[in-house]
């Protein structure tokens, strides 16, 4: 199992759908949430602990 980055969820990395960034393979629920990774992956990277996609600045 691997970890959608964006909502945190445990996904099946032989059915999700995947991106590769910096190297690295993420995996993710559905095609949502990987176009939101995909246009801002700092977003769900950069908060490494909690409250990712609560930073200031964005919307
Ligand atoms: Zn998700």
């Amino acid at each position: 199992m691997a970890k959608d980055p964006v909502c945190g969820m445990q996904v099946d990395e032989k059915k999700a759908p995947s991106t590769t960034h910096g190297g690295q393979k993420y995996y993710f629920c559905c095609d949502g949430c990987k176009s939101a990774f995909e246009k801002d992956p700092a977003k769900f990277l950069g908060g490494q602990g909690s409250h990712a996609g609560h930073g200031h600045g964005g919307h």
